[in-house]
């Protein structure tokens, strides 16, 4: 490999999660690269290096654990905890839009994992307009959202799980392995031992081949030998959910005798959305009419 660059700078390789299937045994693997998607993320906000990378790891993996969301839909990942930051989360959607946050009193000093997050639950919600919504909680584990997502996985779908980040100021990258239920292999000998090798490859792979290099050349560094199929990788960007009328829902909520308040006031309430900090006004005449329609349909 005569590439030397840190970063990918093939568009085509940029801000997407490609899966691939190990033809012969039952082991899937997934690669996700996010590159304005996740800048575009941070740009936002003036977060500690430290803060911009572990919610680089949150994007990632949103990205992929989203390829299992079947309809039309979004993904939560996120951890309160007690530890520098009260809050961290990422969420995807199906149609590939990715967004998040972190929420800290003080800004933090430490940098590692367990100083960040603390004592906390990492809980994941699946949210489709087709299917029930699905909530799934593990303690952190591990040090790592890369240990505490492969309990995660462990212990809700008893499979084996093996998840790599690699995160700079410019891209956040991802590296997922996960055994597939007895299909091909049904000896359970030889299902662990497939497991096994496929498992050592894929942790010798490095932040800089994971940033660096294309899918298909990665793949084939970790794994020449075996036969492998690499589907159509689907594409990500940066995009947030916010809207007017949820903001309108969300002033709503704050109730008659606060937002009273705050236009005797400043005249208009003007709200922030936090993930994107986009700032929606409504004056004092649009707040009225917002609130009259609510008493309507409260009778
Ligand atoms: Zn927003």
């Amino acid at each position: 490999m005569s590439q030397s660059s840190s970063d990918n700078t093939d568009i085509s390789q940029q801000d997407l999660c490609q899966r691939f299937l190990f033809s012969d045994v039952d082991v899937r693997g997934e690669i996700v690269r996010l590159n304005s998607a996740y800048t575009d993320t941070i740009s936002n906000h003036a977060y500690p290096p430290a803060v911009n990378i572990l919610l680089g790891e949150f994007l990632a993996a949103a990205a992929l654990l989203g390829s299992t969301i079947k309809y039309e839909g979004r993904l939560v990942l996120q951890v309160r905890g007690n530890g520098e930051l009260s809050l961290i989360m990422s969420e995807c959607t199906s149609e590939g839009a990715v967004r998040g946050i972190a929420r800290y009193q003080q800004v933090p000093q430490l940098t590692d994992f367990d100083a960040l997050t603390g004592d906390g639950v990492l809980v994941i919600t699946i949210d489709s307009s087709r299917a029930d919504p699905y909530q799934g909680i593990v303690s952190l584990e591990g040090g790592s959202l890369a240990s505490s997502l492969k309990t995660y996985f462990e212990q809700s779908e008893q499979l084996k799980t093996w998840l790599y980040f690699a995160v700079d100021d410019k891209q956040a990258c991802g590296f997922m392995l996960q055994q597939l239920p007895s299909g091909r292999q049904t000896d359970s000998e030889e299902r662990a031992g497939t497991w096994e090798h496929l498992l050592a490859l894929g942790q010798t792979i490095t932040a800089a081949e994971l940033h660096s290099l294309s899918n298909e050349d990665l793949l084939h560094r970790l794994y020449h030998q075996e036969r492998l199929e690499l589907f159509t990788p689907r594409k990500f960007h940066y995009q947030c959910s916010c809207s007017r009328e949820r903001t309108a829902r969300a002033l709503i909520s704050i109730g008659k005798k606060e937002v009273d308040s705050i236009l005797a006031e400043h005249g208009a309430v003007v709200i922030g959305c936090e993930f994107c900090g986009h700032e929606y006004r409504f004056e004092a005449d649009e707040v009225e009419v917002l609130l009259e329609d609510r008493g309507e349909q409260l009778h």
